[in-house]
């Protein structure tokens, strides 16, 4: 049965130019933030987006929101490209959730000011009408109406999340992109604000796509993972056959990471070398190639593309093309 596809993302780049010193005759120099990039993200799902800080998962997040113009390529929302539909209707069916709730909500705003703030710029609602939706969203995050005169210096971390997801909410959107929710919180306060998410994906029918540099997040949430390293998605698959058939080397490095919670089992640790490369010179061929204990005389020579392996699951890499080792 196929599924609904609410966002595509097609071919995207964005390449940021490098400021050149006066009179300077070096060619322009670029940072590949996000280059050529393509998923889609089907009514109800949770896609993560998963990659070392660096890699461009943010940079998505904004591509998508119409906050950086590509490149090249296009976001599609419902077949429509943001400039058919317009931003400011796009915004009012897709919100973001975002990393820091320190700095993402004004210390002067009332919670209720903060949280209705979207129904103002996109509804004609009245003061009374706009309180009436409030309401049942407090509820949601499990908060009262009182807290809509504090102010967000009275609030903890997780808290402030929570205030963030309702602003999220309040119009009512098909989409949330969650860039890093639950990264500037406390461990123990982590799970509550997952859990949350969870439960409004659940009951509202909500897509996300959810961004996090912590395999053991999205695991939690996310029905299907993409894997993205300097700027490309290098695989992606539904959540259990990427745990269960994990193929690139550098998205076996990332699971091993995790924690595996039956003590009679073990797993060995893969340890990355070497950093994230620049992704102003980022090296020809594969991009994990000057980490990679595979690479092979080709993965120098050009960038091996995603290719199906069945199970939608996707892979690029050599390992798996023109008859290389596994
Ligand atoms: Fe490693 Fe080559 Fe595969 Fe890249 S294409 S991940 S360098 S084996």
């Amino acid at each position: 049965m196929s599924r609904e596809v609410l966002l595509e993302v097609t071919k995207v780049k964005k390449h940021f130019p490098i400021k050149k010193k006066m009179f300077s005759k070096q060619p322009q120099k670029w940072v590949k933030a996000v280059d050529d990039i393509s998923f889609e993200i089907h009514k109800g799902e949770a896609l993560g987006l998963i990659g070392e800080s660096g890699c461009g998962k943010s940079t998505v997040a904004r591509l998508i929101m119409g906050l950086y113009t590509p490149t090249a390529g296009s976001v599609y929302y419902k077949g429509q490209t943001l400039d058919e539909i317009g931003l400011k209707k796009f915004r009012s069916q897709v919100s973001m959730v975002f990393q820091d709730p320190y700095s993402s909500l004004d210390p002067r705003m009332s919670v209720q000011r903060i949280i209705e703030e979207p129904l103002r710029v996109h509804t004609k609602l009245s003061a009374r009408e706009r309180r009436n939706v409030l309401v049942p969203i407090l509820e949601r995050i499990g908060m009262t109406q009182e807290v809509l005169s504090k102010y967000p210096g009275e609030f903890s971390g997780g808290q402030r999340q929570r205030i963030g997801i309702a602003r999220a909410l309040v119009t009512n959107p098909e989409l949330i992109i969650c860039d890093e929710p639950v990264s500037a919180l406390d461990v123990s306060v982590q799970s509550s604000v997952l859990n949350l998410l969870k439960e409004m994906q659940k009951s509202l029918g909500l897509s996300y796509l959810f961004i996090s540099h912590d395999i053991s997040v999205v695991k939690h949430i996310c029905d299907r993972i993409a894997v993205m390293y300097l700027g490309h998605i290098v695989e992606i698959a539904d959540k259990n056959e990427l745990f269960k058939n994990t193929m690139h080397p550098y998205a076996r490095a990332l699971m091993s990471a995790v924690p595996i919670p039956d003590p009679t089992q073990n797993r060995e640790r893969i340890l990355l070398q070497g950093e994230l490369p620049s992704p102003i010179d980022s090296p020809s061929g594969c991009p994990f190639r000057t980490r990679c204990p595979h690479a092979m005389p080709v993965c120098t020579e050009r960038m091996p593309e995603l290719q199906h392996m069945g199970n939608n699951h996707l892979v690029a890499c050599y390992l798996y093309q023109d008859g290389g080792e596994k």
